[in-house]
């Protein structure tokens, strides 16, 4: 990593966003396989910050963003949409699931290109709608039910400072509207991105952040810098993580990771087990191990650095917080448990398939 290149501003990253094999190959050391798997047809789209590729030196980090074999292998249950976001589709940016609250598909463009993404149907995709979102704060007005707007994609903190104002005053204006929070991996992919003029209109519009780590190695000083100045901008935030096989499926891996975001002010919320989508067997532990790992937290580390254990119940089911064995039962290759309706789900979970 040329040192002097995690310093450059947010929008030289982006400009020079790692992009192809060759690109990547003059950052870090591609193993045989690595090389081998940008020859096959890559199904996910592919980039990485010039900030993030330093970060590769952790062996943890390398295969959530760079491409392999195992993504051309689709597992037992998996599917493009495994959380039936399409079904809930009430415009083209907006999917409505829970009734008070919204998604709001801002922007299907991201800094750096996770390899277990839930949307990476659509992330980097070119979309084929005008990116025009009347009719989607028409449906909010007109939807009085709806609380919680959380505005995803995509990574909508790549937005310029100007684009995301406008969005953010419109939702604002909308009187029912109490919640109103973004999605974002910024602080740890392109964390020169949080700006003061940033925090200041985050701040304005009262939102909070659900920021997304995977791994203490990504909490790097640019990323503890750019925490802080939201912090100290009085930004609220809480960060997701996904429970990944072999990357941060350990205790150790994961108190390492809780402390490390208190640290900065960042509240462990949700631990996610890895969706089922296409190719994402080499990703996930069975839900027996989320459990496990779960519980090996609570009473061990302090209450505030332990999140939820939570699946997002495929299909549509929302998120169900999971604690002890006895909420699931195995069915085969499945798991089931309830959701907050009382409805039954199931979560593709097969043994031994990577
Ligand atoms: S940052 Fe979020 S939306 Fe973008 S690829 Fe990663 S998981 Fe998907």
């Amino acid at each position: 990593m040329h040192q002097s290149e995690t310093s450059k501003d947010w929008k030289w990253q982006i400009a020079n966003q790692i992009s192809t094999r060759d690109q990547l190959d003059a950052y870090i050391d591609l193993t045989d396989s690595e090389r081998a798997a940008f020859d096959e047809k890559i199904p996910l789209s592919f980039a990485i910050t010039p900030h993030y590729a330093g970060l590769l030196k952790h062996a943890a980090l390398r295969s959530t963003v760079i491409p392999t074999g195992y993504e051309n292998h689709v597992g037992t249950g998996e599917l493009a949409d495994p959380l039936g976001e399409e079904d809930h589709r009430a415009t083209p940016y907006l999917i409505h699931t829970y009734p008070d609250k919204v998604l709001f598909l801002a922007t299907s463009f991201c800094s750096t290109y996770c390899r277990y993404c839930t949307r990476s149907r659509m992330v980097g995709k070119p979309s084929e709608n005008a990116f025009t979102f009347e009719e989607s704060f028409r449906y909010i007005e007109q939807h009085t039910e709806i609380r919680d707007v959380l505005f995803s994609g995509g990574d909508p903190l790549t937005m310029t400072d100007s684009v995301l104002d406008e969005l953010l005053t419109r939702i604002r204006s909308i009187p029912h509207i109490r919640m109103v929070r973004i999605g974002s991996k910024v602080p740890a992919v392109l964390p020169m991105r949080i700006t003061d003029e940033l925090c200041a209109i985050l701040r304005r519009h009262k939102v909070w952040l659900s920021l997304h780590f995977i791994h203490a190695a990504e909490l790097s000083p640019e990323t503890e810098a750019a925490c802080r100045k939201l912090s100290d901008h009085g930004i609220g935030m809480v960060s997701q993580t996904v429970l990944l096989k072999g990357i941060n499926d350990n205790s150790q891996t994961l108190t390492d990771l809780f402390y490390g975001l208190l640290e900065m002010n960042v509240k462990p919320y949700y631990l996610l087990q890895c969706d089922p989508v296409r190719g994402s067997a080499h990703f996930r532990t069975s839900v027996e191990k989320g459990i496990e790992l779960i519980r090996s937290l609570h009473g061990n580390i302090s209450g505030l650095a332990v999140p939820q254990y939570v699946i997002d119940a495929p299909g549509g089911g929302g998120k169900v917080p999971i604690t002890g064995i006895e909420q699931i039962r195995r069915e085969g290759d499945d798991v089931l448990f309830i959701n907050y309706e009382g409805k039954e789900y199931r979560y593709p979970d097969p043994k031994n398939e990577l």
